[in-house]
């Protein structure tokens, strides 16, 4: 299937029930030659109404977080773990979440093929950082298969707590480190959490932590 195929196939969706109580499919925005893609949660009011993901506050702050290291969202592609705004923006119940990956956001990644895939937030994140803490391991770069995965707090945190701009803003310089092939720091496909970083995890003194990639 083609990219424009699978876009296609996104905004006639009819797989899951989220399509009965959309207004608009938002399959993502942006180049499908991008070298970064970002993964948002799920489209909220504004973007069901629009059909483009990150048409808020939250993608207005998005926008600013790119213009910081000279990229425009015609550089990228910008699209979410699941296409179809969820009533009320209640979280993807699992069966959603399932159907819509497998038909459309990993064939999406696949096609597009990105040097780095950054996490907008702890639901994509945790699609693929199975176990881990965003608080733990925004900002820091994980490589598998040559390519670089990134978790980066949701770029909404900011609009509640002005103090966290700062810190998105300064994890948003990995990114711009990557692709200018200047990432000098360790990266690997394990991390080892130490046991006082995570108070929950007590039998052992260490946690390995897998990309579940
Ligand atoms: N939040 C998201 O995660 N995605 C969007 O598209 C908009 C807001």
């Amino acid at each position: 299937m083609t990219f424009d195929e699978i876009t296609q196939h996104i905004l006639a969706c009819q797989l899951c029930p989220l399509a009965s109580t959309r207004t608009h499919a938002v399959p993502g925005e942006g180049s499908q030659y991008a070298e970064v893609l970002f993964i948002g949660e799920g489209p909220g009011e504004k973007e069901d109404l629009q059909g483009r993901p990150f048409c808020g506050a939250s993608g207005k702050f998005l926008d600013e977080m790119l213009l910081s290291i000279n990229l425009k969202r015609e550089d990228v592609y910008i699209t979410n773990v699941v296409k179809c705004r969820p009533p009320g923006n209640r979280d993807p119940l699992p069966e959603e979440i399932d159907t819509c990956t497998k038909h459309y956001l990993f064939k999406q990644i696949e096609l597009i093929n990105p040097k780095v895939v950054c996490f907008l937030g702890r639901y994509s994140m945790g699609l693929f950082m199975k176990g881990m803490k965003i608080s733990q391991v925004h900002g820091k770069a994980f490589q598998k298969d040559g390519r670089f995965y990134i978790a980066l707090y949701h770029p909404a945190v900011a609009l509640y707590n002005g103090g966290m701009r700062q810190e998105l803003l300064r994890d948003f310089t990995v990114v711009d480190k990557i692709l200018k092939g200047k990432f000098i720091e360790k990266v690997k496909t394990q991390v080892e959490v130490k046991k006082e970083e995570l108070p929950s995890i007590r039998k052992s003194r260490t946690k390995q932590i897998t990309l579940d990639i």
